[in-house]
Order: C-alpha cells, then sequence, then structure tokens
C-alpha cells in the first residue's frame, strides 16, 4: 500500500474564540477517537500530521497542504466547520472521512460533503478507508463496524498526540481516558444508551495510569466513559492496585444511582475531584438519580440532601438538567431548579434545551414522526444555541421566558457568591466562578435574551419557529459567518439546509424494502 500523509483533525470548537473558558478548558476537551485513528494510521505505515482545534489555532495553516486523506472528528455543533474543511482539502486534492457524533447522527447529510462518513469505527473499517482511499462523490459511503472496538490504544500509544495538544492548555491539562463504552441505563434521548456497556481492557488501564505518573508530578484524568463506575469496584480496585491513593487525580461523568456514600468515601480516597451526574427532570428519569417514582419536590429534596453530601466527599459538581421536555409544563420545572439550586448552593448547574440529534436516539423517531423536530442549522445544535425540538406544552415565547429567569437566577451575583462559598478548593471554587462569568453563565444568559427579544421583534422568527416558514432568520445565518471567519468561504452553500427527518425517512424506506 502506498505511504499517505494524513491528517487528523479533532474539531473541539465549531470556531473561532477568545473566551476565557474556552482558553482554560478547550484543550482538555480533547476526544479520544482521533487520536486512536492517528496511532492506528502509523501503525499501517503511514504518516500522519495531527491538529486538535480548539479555537484558538489558524487552521487554513496548520495542517500540509499537500495531505491525501484528512480525518476530521466533529460534534454537530462543528459540522459547519468541519463541512467547509472537508471542501477545502478535496479542492486541494485530498479524500475527506468524517467521523464522530455527527457522523453517527447526520450520516445521510454528512455524505454529501465527505468521500466516506464513518459509524462505529474499528481497525477493520480504517483499513478499508485507507485501501481504497479514493473519491466518492457526489455521495459518500458510510461504513460502520457492527459494534464499538473491543480494545483501542491507550495513553501510551497515543501520548505523542495527548502532549501535543495539553501543551495548550495554559492551566488544567486533563487527560483523556476511556474505562467503558455504552451504559445499561435506558435513558430515552441519550446516544449511549443504545451501545451495550463494555469494560475496557483493565490491563491497558492500569498500565495508562503508571505511565502517567511518569509524565506529570500528579496527573489530571478525565473519564470519558458515558456512566463512569457501573462496575464499581473492579474500576477502584484497578486504579488502587495501579498508582498510590491520592497520586493521580480524577474527574468523571457518573450518575446519581452510583454515587452511594459508601463509594463517595472511596472515590475521595482515590482523589476523585469532580463528578457531572445528570438530574436532568423534576418529573421524569428517577431510576439514575435513584429517587424512583419521587417527583417535583419531594424529588428535589432528596436530589439536594444526595449532591449536598456528594460535596461533603467531592468537591466539585456539575448537575445536568433538559430544559422543555415533554414531562414538564408550566413553571413548576424551573421554579423547583430555583429551589435545588437554593438548598444546594454549590452545584454548578449546567442546563440543556430539549435537542434531537438525528439518529442519536430512537426517541428522535417519535419527534420526527409527529412533525416537531426544526431544521435548525448544525452549527446552533450545541443543546443551547437553539432547540430544535418544538415544545409540548410550551409556547416558544413562555418556553424562552423561563429559562432566561432561570439562568440570570442561576448565574446572578448572590447565587455565583455563593457557590463561591460552598465550595472547597481554589480550583473548584475558580472554575465556578470562570464558568459563571463566561460564555456559559452571562454569555448564555444574553443570547437567550436576544432570542426571546427577537421572538417579539423579529418578522423572521416567529415564522421559523412555528414551521410556518423554512427561511432560516438572518440572525442566524450571520452568526455562522461571524463564526467560521475565514471558512465561511469554504462552506458549501447549501450546507447550512438539511433534512430534520431525514432518520424517518431511511427507517420508512427500510419498511418499502422490506414489504418488495
Ligand atoms: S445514565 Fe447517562 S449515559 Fe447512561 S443512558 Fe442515561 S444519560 Fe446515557
Amino acid at each position: 500500500m502506498k505511504r499517505l500523509r494524513i491528517g487528523i483533525i479533532d474539531i473541539v470548537s465549531r470556531g473561532p474564540t477568545r473566551a476565557l473558558y474556552a482558553r482554560i478548558m478547550n484543550a482538555s476537551l480533547a476526544s479520544i477517537m482521533p487520536q486512536v485513528i492517528g496511532v492506528w494510521c502509523q501503525e499501517q505505515g503511514h504518516e500522519v500530521t495531527f491538529v486538535c482545534y480548539t479555537g484558538f489555532e489558524d487552521l487554513l495553516t496548520e495542517l500540509p497542504d499537500n495531505v491525501d486523506l484528512v480525518f476530521i472528528g466533529a460534534f454537530t455543533e462543528a459540522a459547519h466547520t468541519a463541512y467547509a474543511l472537508s471542501n477545502l482539502f478535496r479542492a486541494r486534492g485530498a479524500i475527506t472521512a468524517i467521523g464522530g457524533p455527527h457522523a453517527r447522527c447526520y450520516p445521510e447529510d454528512a455524505a454529501r460533503y465527505f468521500d466516506y462518513v464513518l459509524g462505529f469505527t474499528d481497525k477493520d473499517v480504517l483499513c478499508d478507508v485507507l485501501r481504497d482511499c479514493s473519491q466518492h462523490r457526489p455521495a459518500g459511503v458510510c461504513l460502520a463496524a457492527s459494534r464499538q472496538p473491543g480494545t483501542l490504544p491507550g495513553v501510551r500509544e497515543r501520548w505523542q498526540f495527548i502532549d501535543q495538544t495539553l501543551r495548550k492548555a495554559p492551566l488544567l491539562k486533563m487527560v483523556p481516558m476511556l474505562g467503558s463504552m455504552g451504559c445499561p441505563y435506558t435513558c430515552a434521548f441519550c446516544i449511549d444508551a443504545a451501545v451495550p456497556y463494555q469494560p475496557m481492557d483493565f490491563e491497558v488501564l492500569r498500565e495508562d495510569l503508571r505511565f502517567l505518573r511518569t509524565r506529570f508530578k500528579r496527573p489530571l484524568v478525565a473519564w470519558h466513559d458515558p456512566n463512569f463506575g457501573v462496575r464499581f469496584n473492579d474500576y477502584l480496585d484497578m486504579i488502587e492496585d495501579a498508582v498510590p491513593p491520592g497520586s493521580i487525580d480524577f474527574v468523571a461523568e457518573s450518575s446519581l444511582s452510583l454515587l452511594s456514600e459508601a463509594h463517595l468515601k472511596r472515590l475521595k480516597r482515590n482523589s476523585f475531584k469532580g463528578v457531572l451526574p445528570g438530574i436532568e427532570s423534576w418529573f421524569a428519569l428517577g431510576d439514575k438519580s435513584k429517587t424512583g417514582a419521587l417527583v417535583g419536590m419531594a424529588k428535589v429534596r432528596q436530589v439536594s440532601e444526595h449532591v449536598n453530601l456528594i460535596l461533603s466527599y467531592i468537591p466539585y459538581i456539575q448537575t445536568n438538567f433538559v430544559l422543555g421536555l415533554d414531562t414538564d409544563e408550566g413553571p413548576d420545572p424551573f421554579e423547583l431548579t430555583k429551589r435545588f439550586l437554593d438548598m444546594t448552593p454549590g452545584a454548578f448547574p449546567a442546563y440543556s434545551l430539549l435537542s434531537a440529534f438525528g439518529r442519536a436516539a430512537p426517541l428522535n423517531l417519535d419527534y420526527q414522526r409527529s412533525g416537531r423536530v426544526l431544521p435548525f442549522p448544525f452549527h446552533f445544535l450545541n443543546n443551547n444555541g437553539a432547540m430544535n425540538v418544538r415544545p409540548a406544552n410550551y409556547s416558544w415565547r413562555r418556553l424562552y421566558d423561563l429559562v432566561l429567569d432561570l439562568t440570570r437566577y442561576s448565574f446572578s451575583t448572590r447565587a455565583i457568591f455563593r457557590r463561591l462559598l460552598a465550595t472547597e478548593g481554589v480550583t473548584s471554587r475558580w472554575m465556578n466562578v470562570v464558568r459563571a462569568v463566561s460564555t456559559e453563565g452571562f454569555g448564555r444568559a444574553r443570547y437567550h435574551r436576544e432570542i426571546r427579544t427577537r421572538l417579539d421583534s423579529d418578522p423572521q422568527f416567529r415564522p421559523y419557529f412555528e414551521q410556518e416558514s423554512g427561511a432560516l432568520p438572518q440572525f442566524y445565518k450571520n452568526i455562522v459567518r461571524q463564526d467560521l471567519g475565514p471558512l465561511m468561504e469554504w462552506l458549501p452553500e447549501d450546507a447550512l439546509y438539511h433534512d430534520p427527518n431525514a432518520y424517518m425517512k431511511a427507517e420508512r424506506s427500510k419498511d418499502v424494502v422490506a414489504l418488495v
């Protein structure tokens, strides 16, 4: 096989940024799979140039212009950046491939702009691409393994890419590790619910933890598991066997149901510094928060008590909520979240507007069948830039009034100050303040206020939101133009528009084939 010059771009930021939080955090948010692809390509004898795009690089000059094949990893919010890059590299004669969440959620759309669209990617799928490495246009080919790979290159093998990325992080340097894939829980909206739970090789994990201690005085590991600690004792046994307790700091996403007091004691002993459980709703999803059938204020009390208990063991906690769920109605869900914040001042609240990411979850078929999915451009599908599911129980104006009110409440001077007092440790305190005053708190409140104002004053808004018109308001076009900067000239003209019902149509055409 010819030795290929391969470029790999892990897009963390959907465009150039100067935000303080992005400066501190983005390099620590790098994905694992682009690094894995880099290792596998090198194993096959190819030459790899790797870039993690954090929003501070000049993407037009970072990669050599004579690459044969470019792999791009992107979340949906970065799809337009990815499409523009693909167009640019194709114009220079390269073959392009996309992987990551956007490719899994919107393969039909991605195939319009890439030669290869990769779903679950294992070494065989990658080798197929490397062998074929040819143009597939106008429609790219979609390739996927039947399941996630059983093993992945560990930190030691990925180190060259991790190291070059973390050099961009001025303060916090989080090393991404993966202990497991999939999740045994069945939250209907989650992309990981349909992926069978699978632990990664403990020997590799043990080796990686030991290796990291040779690279940092005190490493910080971010577990990228969708739900860390499903086999809690096995993982903690492995960590304790690998390194002395307290020699590595950890953060992890874990559901409340896994964070019992006995588990918290062990996590504290092993220096877990941050957890990110999902609460999602006061009226649904009781299993993952261990609140069973409790709803409303009773659930708030129990979850608040639990989160305060967690805070007595682990200094940093982000609690995740979804706003606008079909199970929510009236002001109560929002008022209850405010009560939760009053009773749990140390928790950092992260809000997501209800969103349906293409094929991410079968639940999205229901939204598409009932005609509730709006075609907001991908650039806004980051859980906050737009809500692409028409709310079941709110008008748009009412919903944005409530979202804005809750955001202001959560990031008021009083709330920031109370959070500061209720948080232990310099890093946790400082993180909470930076997040509140940067894009996530103040920035989001500003943005939601703008949307709410335009729902009254911008004549293009209401028809688009009410699905009476498919004409995208100029406001959104301007943001894409501004965010993409010089890449905008490479964005294909039709890329701002996608079929929001592509998943449903693909499922229907399967039925037709079956009948025939
Ligand atoms: S517990 Fe978390 S990771 Fe698991 S299915 Fe629910 S949302 Fe997804």
